[in-house]
């Protein structure tokens, strides 16, 4: 049995003064995490804060991206090793906002999730398709393709360990989600993937999250899906009430 999670991705979202009362709000409302593992994803700014905030609590901060060397004349960059120092748990990396925006490839996803397992930290690794890919029936075989080249040398503790997170780029803050159906067939093109590149016993124990305009309103027709073990949302976790709602449905 897989346990779930929920990971906030706030995105460029907040301030930090807005981030501290958000922590506020929800410190003492956090589900157990023998429940449900609950995660909020802020940009780097606001970490330490959070961290802070999290202390004796069951809430887990996650940074949205990091880069892949510890050290040295990176400009602009943030070190995975300070991101764990801090206290961070996991890192969003792969964001299809990152892929689209920044150019960021499967290779570079790759050496960025050796270097958050390097530095003892859990990687939340996305994939996921354009509405074209969608649309010509190509999700499964593009999906496939990010997994494996997102994998590369990865042990199976690891794999068995970090989550991945299906975000059809289709259904991304334009409130059309992708039906529960369609999240749970191909969250199971994910596990078959690292079923195959791996084995069974590292692809059930991967957890696997949908994320796409989901609320608190639609989360628990994704959760009672067998291959969904959490959701990965925007704009739904930037209000505390809405965030601990997603927590609650998900318990
Ligand atoms: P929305 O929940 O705002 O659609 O965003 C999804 C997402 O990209 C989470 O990473």
């Amino acid at each position: 049995m897989r346990k779930p999670i929920i990971a906030g991705n706030w995105k460029m979202n907040l301030t930090a003064s807005e981030a501290k009362d958000f922590a506020e709000a929800v410190k003492t409302k956090i589900p157990a995490s023998d429940k449900v593992d609950s995660v909020i994803g802020s940009p780097a700014l606001f970490l330490e804060t959070l961290v802070d905030s999290a202390k004796g609590t069951d809430l887990k901060i996650s940074a949205q991206n990091c880069y892949w060397e510890n050290a040295g004349a990176y400009t602009g960059e943030t070190s995975p090793a300070a991101l764990a120092d801090l206290g961070v748990d996991y890192v969003i990396i792969g964001h299809s906002e990152r892929r689209e925006y920044f150019h960021e490839t499967d290779e570079e996803i790759n050496k960025k999730a050796k270097a958050i397992f390097n530095n003892g930290m859990i990687p939340i690794m996305c994939c996921g398709e354009t509405l074209e890919t969608y649309e010509a029936g190509k999700t499964a075989e593009w999906i496939e393709k990010q997994i494996t080249a997102g994998l590369e040398g990865l042990t199976a503790g690891q794999v068995s360990s970090m989550v991945i997170a299906y975000e059809p780029i289709w259904a991304i803050g334009t409130g059309k989600s992708a039906d529960a159906q369609i999240a749970d067939e191909i969250c199971g093109v994910v596990r078959k993937t690292v079923e195959k590149l791996y084995d069974t016993e590292v692809s059930d124990a991967l957890r696997i999250q949908y994320g796409g305009s989901v609320k608190p309103e639609n989360i628990a027709e994704y959760m009672e899906k067998e291959n969904v073990d959490g959701a990965l949302v925007g704009g739904a976790s930037l209000k505390a009430d809405s965030f601990l709602a997603l927590l609650d449905a998900s318990k």
